[in-house]
C-alpha cells in the first residue's frame, strides 16, 4: 500500500510570527484519525522554528528548494546539508514557478535530485504540462518527457525516496482545477510510465494533484484510485481550509 500524502507549499508567505501561529491553529484543527502523512513547507527563515514546534507531532517539514552544489560561492544559496543539520528531512524541487520565474530546466531538477537524494532528503517532485500544451494534446508526451529527463536516471532503489507531485500549470493559483476525470487519467498514465521504466515500485510511489485543491473539491480529486493526496498552495494558509481538505483524504 502507497502512503497518502497531503503537503502544504506556503511559497513566499508568513513571517515568523505568522508561521507560529498558522503552526499553531494547524496543530489544533488537524484531524488526528487520518492514515496520512501531513506535510508543510515553510519558507527558508522559518524552517527551523517550524522544525521545533512541530517536534512532537505527525507533521512533517519541507523545503521549497535548495541548490545543487554541495557548498560553495553561491550568494543567496542554501545546501541539502544545511536543510538536514536543522531536521529538515524533505524538499519540493522543479515546482512550476521555480521552472518559470527561476528558469529551472529538467537537466538542472535531474542534478537537484541527486544532491538531495545523496543527503538522504526525501523529494517531492513537481511537474507538469502548461495550458498551451494540453490544448495542442501533447500534455501526455511533456509529463513523460519532464519524467525521464529528471528522474529515469535514477536506481530503482532511489524511488523509496521520491514523492510526485503532478501539477498541470493551467490549474496553480488559478481557480481551475483538473476535473477528477482529468487528475486520475494523468495519474494512471504518469504510473504506467514508471512501470515501463522500473516495473512494479510504480505501484509504490505516492503520486499527488496540486492545482487549486480546495476544501470543495479535494475529497473527489482524492477518491481517484491512482491520486495518493495533494500538493496545496493557497489553500494551505488557513488552518481550516487545510484540515478540511485532509479531512478529504
Ligand atoms: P494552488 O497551488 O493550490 O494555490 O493552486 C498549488 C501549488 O503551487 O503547489
Amino acid at each position: 500500500m502507497r502512503t497518502k500524502i497531503v503537503a502544504g507549499n506556503w511559497k513566499m508567505h508568513k513571517n515568523a510570527e505568522e508561521t507560529e501561529d498558522l503552526l499553531n491553529e494547524l496543530i489544533n484543527a488537524l484531524p488526528d484519525d487520518k492514515e496520512a502523512r501531513i506535510i508543510v513547507a515553510p519558507t527558508f527563515v522559518n524552517l527551523a522554528s517550524a522544525v521545533d514546534h512541530l517536534e512532537f507531532t505527525n507533521i512533517g517539514v519541507a523545503a521549497q528548494n535548495m541548490h545543487q552544489a554541495e557548498s560553495g560561492a553561491y550568494t543567496g544559496e542554501i545546501s541539502a546539508d544545511m536543510l538536514k543539520s536543522i531536521g529538515v528531512g524533505i524538499v519540493i524541487l522543479g515546482h512550476s514557478e521555480r521552472r518559470a520565474y527561476f528558469h529551472e530546466t529538467d537537466a538542472l531538477l535531474a542534478s537537484k535530485v541527486d544532491t538531495a537524494l545523496k543527503h538522504n532528503l526525501e523529494v517531492i517532485f513537481c511537474f507538469g504540462e502548461e495550458l498551451k500544451d494540453r490544448q495542442s494534446g501533447n500534455h501526455f508526451n511533456i509529463v513523460e518527457n519532464q519524467l525521464q529527463d529528471s528522474l529515469f536516471h535514477l536506481e530503482q532503489g532511489a524511488w523509496e525516496n521520491i514523492i510526485l507531485a503532478y501539477e498541470p500549470v493551467w490549474a496553480i493559483g488559478t481557480g481551475e482545477t483538473a476535473s477528477p476525470e482529468q487528475a486520475q487519467e494523468m495519474h494512471h498514465f504518469i504510473r504506467e510510465t514508471i512501470n515501463r521504466k522500473y516495473g512494479n515500485i510504480a505501484q509504490d510511489v505516492s503520486i499527488l494533484y496540486g492545482g487549486s485543491v480546495k476544501p470543495e473539491n479535494a475529497k473527489e480529486i482524492f477518491s481517484k484510485p491512482d491520486v495518493d493526496g495533494g500538493l496545496i498552495g493557497g489553500a494551505a494558509l488557513k488552518a481550516v481550509d487545510f484540515a478540511a481538505i485532509v479531512e478529504g483524504i
